[in-house]
């Protein structure tokens, strides 16, 4: 399994000293292609029992007139999409300075799986810096001190399994059908703080729902043709095959699993397979459409798939299907409401969306909810914003305090999107109760109009 990880960040702050410890003494210095790597610098690196190819954004420092924005802008979007993981560094000593948090809005909107390191933090160093890098949005911020080769194991623990995730995703994607479609597929009006899909990056759908929900039907349905049975050669079967295409303007990447249960109905073996296979569907998928029948709705297996992609942190859309089908709409609609809150507590507010894949009616419906919910899936909030929000729910309910002592709420800041995560820096997380986990979770729902989507938040001590 090789990778490539790239080295971001503004001038200064260890880029090289890092690439240098990880290529180690002897550089593997690589080619100077006009065009290609002419900033790059790329080197053989070892981190431990991990192989992969290092690009650092060298060269920079020798620019510094006004242009140096722009060209740290190019260099950086460019290793971004050259690198399968980037490795964003601060200097801890500095703390996060206006300059690092354009790279991380550049990172976050190419969408770049992101490693925040905080460089010189040898001792004690850089405990500020480490505490402000939560701030950058990028998750947890790595201490080390790519001099002193403090910090190795943590950069390991953070990156590994990115790796093994990036190598699945490898794995699935090889023997896939890929239709392909118009190069000029333009990005539609972009939301700046969304990850939009572009033509580069549809987005991502799994339909899953039990055998004769109507998949097959309905993604047919969505690409317009007859094409997705024909997807899989034989001996391929088990692996997810996905087609691109695209669905009233927006590009989407949809995963089957409705193809490989076809073929795999000729064994019952093969049939078990295919609900693992689902499962695995689900990972892939940014948003996942739990397709219920409407004869048999909410079984055990549509609940353990709906879960499961809750637990997995997608967004979900819950369809029902075959509403053709249906005489009592008005009824039936009631009681699958009350069935979906009873039974799927935890996805509080998603939507639930009556189609007829074959008549193709709801369908409009089902489109607009699976962009709303990738949005919110994909939603930022600012710090500012977060902390006001913050300030009024212990005012309305001050949280409790286990021993007499009241713990203390100080600081809140999204660490990620897809989906919204959060921290909270607190006194004795450990002994925060969940009731009020809960309150805090539905307000920030309710507040920030985030139904549905998994919502997690963090809390950690300040220390
Ligand atoms: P780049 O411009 O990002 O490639 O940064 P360099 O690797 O050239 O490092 C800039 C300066 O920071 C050099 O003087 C390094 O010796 C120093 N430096 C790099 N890493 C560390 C570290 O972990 N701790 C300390 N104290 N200094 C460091
Ligand atoms: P899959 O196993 O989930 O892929 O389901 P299929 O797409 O193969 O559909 C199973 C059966 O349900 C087929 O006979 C379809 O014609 C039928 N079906 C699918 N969608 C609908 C629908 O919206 N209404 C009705 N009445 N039948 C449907």
């Amino acid at each position: 399994m090789s990778f490539t990880l790239a080295i971001v960040g503004r001038p200064n702050v260890g880029k090289s000293t890092l690439f240098n410890r990880l290529v180690g003494r002897k550089l593997a210095l690589v080619d100077d292609q006009p065009g290609v790597t002419r900033d790059l610098r790329e080197g053989d690196a070892r981190l431990f029992d991990l192989r992969f190819t290092v690009i650092d954004t060298a060269g920079l420092e020798e620019v510094t007139d006004d242009s140096l924005q722009g060209r740290m802008r190019r260099l950086t979007e460019r290793a971004v999409e050259m690198a399968d993981i980037c490795l964003f560094l601060i200097d801890g000593r500095m703390g996060v300075t206006p300059t690092d948090e354009v790279f991380a809005d550049i990172l976050r909107k190419k969408s770049a799986r992101v490693i925040l390191g905080v460089n010189k933090a040898e001792g004690a160093a850089g405990d500020g810096g480490a505490i402000e890098a939560w701030s950058l949005g990028l998750g947890e911020p790595v201490r080390m001190s790519a001099e002193h080769g403090e910090g190795m194991d943590d950069l390991y623990r953070l990156l590994r399994p990115l790796v093994d995730e990036f190598a699945e995703r490898e794995a699935e994607n090889t023997p896939e059908t890929e239709v392909d479609l118009p190069e000029e597929l333009g990005e539609d009006e972009i939301d700046e703080t969304a990850h939009r899909p572009t033509a580069k990056k549809p987005l991502q759908i799994a339909v899953i729902g039990r055998p004769n929900a109507g998949k097959s039907t309905l993604i047919n349905k969505i690409i317009g043709e007859d094409r997705l049975l024909t997807g899989p050669e034989p001996g391929i079967t088990r692996d997810a095959i996905s087609v691109r295409s695209e669905w009233q303007g927006t590009p989407i990447r949809i995963f089957d699993t409705a193809g490989m249960r076809k073929k795999a109905r000729v064994t019952e073996k093969l049939e078990k397979l295919s609900v693992a296979d689902g499962l695995r569907a689900v990972r892939f998928a940014e948003v996942v459409v739990v397709l219920l029948d409407v004869e048999i709705p909410f079984e055990v297996q549509d609940l353990r798939i709906a879960d499961y992609a809750e637990t997995e942190g997608r967004a979900v859309v819950v369809a029902v299907n075959k509403w053709d089908l249906e005489d009592e709409k008005q009824e039936k609609l009631a009681e699958l409401k009350e069935m979906f809150e009873r039974l799927l507590p935890q996805l509080r507010g998603a939507p639930l969306i009556t189609v007829s894949a074959k008549t193709g009616r709801g369908l409009d419906r089902l489109h607009d909810a699976i962009r709303r919910a990738h949005d919110i899936w994909n939603k930022r909030i600012t710090t500012a914003r977060l902390n006001s929000w913050l300030g009024a729910m212990t005012e309305a309910h001050p949280p409790p305090a286990p021993g007499g002592h009241r713990i203390k709420l100080r600081y809140m800041t999204q660490v990620k999107a897809r989906p919204p995560g959060f921290v909270i820096m607190c006194s004795r997380p450990d002994e925060m109760p969940d009731s009020y986990k809960r309150y805090l979770v539905n307000g920030l729902r309710e507040h920030f109009e985030m139904p549905g989507t998994p919502i997690r938040i963090m809390f950690r001590s300040q220390s």
